[in-house]
């Protein structure tokens, strides 16, 4: 059921120097200066009900301590529709109540990233890569932000031994060769000290791609200026994915930001949290995607919501999420449509879930369906025995136990089995004569000699 306020107008997009009157006569220099929109950040009732007009619950929310901090940038609050409380931009930076309602599997650290940090501030979940987290802090704050537990909060930032420490740890372990810088958010450091970094991990030999994740463009697409772009241009290859959530944060200022850092041979990427309410709806998503390729940013995840304190009235279902893949995918070009993960909570990472094609299969055929609902047959090569080349052995990845279900269609093992479930068989009866004999259950050819 759709809300009563709710308005077309303040789905559309905004054009360029949109600002909420309050800024009318601030003049273009500063404006258009990324430090002087840190520095006039919206974050009180009172500053914020000079532009928008607040409801009771948005009051409520704002007033509430001990959630995650609210700042908002005068360019980002101007884009921003005052009067209708469900405004997309509006219900991503703006508290309520609701964020103070707790709900079923909610967590602070619902991916588990600071189990999985070998060093305070770096994740390393997948077997080639890491997550390090430099800072705390955002241009804006996002409601529904997964680091909520640390993210806005100044005391929690990673300290210059912890830093070091980081550092250290990716110095010595040479699996590791993609490196994402994120937080917080990357781009609203110090440039000097974000380049230290950069400059670091660019000594490091076994390093291949360095990647930020970052919403500064969007928060403050002001912060995208040549000379940072020229900076970071320095220690190619270098990846950028923005967090973007929906078409009207793509204002010309935004598009703009981006232009220059593709010049500067950045390749972007997008990541979108699907939220309710805001991009949820499969005509949005696919205007967000459409825009976005039309920008040459190429639409990379489209995140479930995590399960974490106070982001329990933006999650949707899965099932939503897969109605517009649904939507997506055939209906428009390849580039246009991401991967749409659920991040498992625990630290499972991210799972890929989508519709299903695959109507049926034999021996000797696939039968597949198409977007359009259409039924069609691929017939298989019934000589096809696997691939039958040699590949160079220092291509071959060799790090420890993450082979996962790729190692058991190698043939490494037999089963992935969960932690107790060699005892809880043995159902307390331990060891007898007809069970010593571990050989009887090491299957021929498969798993080390
Ligand atoms: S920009 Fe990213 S890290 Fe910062 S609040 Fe939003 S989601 Fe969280």
């Amino acid at each position: 059921m759709q809300h009563a306020e709710a308005s077309v107008r303040s789905q559309l997009q905004l054009p360029r120097n949109t600002r909420a009157p309050r800024w009318r006569d601030v003049p273009d220099d500063e404006w258009n200066d990324w430090r002087w929109q840190l520095k006039n950040r919206l974050n009180s009732i009172g500053e914020l009900s000079e532009i928008i007009r607040l409801t009771p619950d948005e009051e409520e929310g704002i007033r509430a301590s001990g959630r995650l901090r609210l700042d908002i940038t005068p360019y980002f609050a101007s884009l921003i529709d005052p009067d209708d409380p469900t405004c997309p931009i509006r219900r991503q930076v703006l508290p309520t109540a609701q964020e103070l309602v707790p709900f079923d599997a909610e967590m602070a650290d619902s991916l588990a990233e600071d189990r999985h940090s070998p060093v305070p501030g770096l994740v390393h979940r997948y077997p080639d890569r890491v997550l390090m987290l430099i800072t705390t802090q955002c241009a804006s704050y996002c409601r529904y932000c997964t680091r909520s537990r640390i993210v806005g909060d100044p005391h929690a930032n990673f300290s210059p031994a912890e830093f070091e420490a980081q550092l250290d740890y990716l110095r010595r372990t040479p699996q590791v060769r993609d490196v994402l810088l994120s937080g917080g958010d990357p781009l609203v450091l110090n440039p000097k000290v974000l380049e230290s970094v950069l400059r670091e991990l660019r000594k490091i030999e076994h390093i291949e791609v360095i990647r930020i994740g970052s919403r500064v463009p969007i928060f403050a697409p002001q912060r995208i200026t040549q000379e940072l772009c020229d900076m970071l241009s320095q220690y190619h290859p270098l990846w950028l994915n923005v967090h973007v959530n929906h078409p009207r944060e793509l204002t010309p200022e935004v598009s703009d930001a981006l232009d220059r850092m593709t010049r500067a041979g950045i390749p972007l990427g997008a990541q979108t949290v699907l939220l309710r309410g805001i991009n949820d709806h499969p005509v949005v998503m696919q205007k967000l995607m459409r825009e976005l390729v039309r920008n040459r940013v190429r639409p990379y995840y489209i995140y479930q919501c995590d399960e974490v304190h106070g982001a329990g009235h933006f999650r949707t279902t899965v099932a939503q999420g897969i109605e517009i893949m649904e939507s997506l995918r055939g209906h428009m070009s390849g580039y246009a449509v991401p991967t749409y993960v659920v991040d498992l909570p625990g630290g499972g990472g991210k799972v890929p879930v989508g519709p299903n094609y695959i109507v049926s299969q034999s021996r000797s055929r696939v039968v597949l369906r198409n977007f359009e609902g259409y039924i069609g047959t691929y017939t298989e090569p019934l000589d096809y025995a696997g691939p039958d080349m040699a590949v160079p052995p220092e291509w071959v990845r060799t790090e420890p136990g993450q082979r996962g279900v790729s190692g058991l269609l190698a043939g490494e093992a037999l089963a992935i089995e969960p932690k107790e479930f060699e005892d809880s068989h043995l159902r307390g009866g331990g060891t007898h004569r007809l069970n010593q004999d571990p050989r009887k259950w090491q299957p021929r050819g498969i798993g080390a000699d």
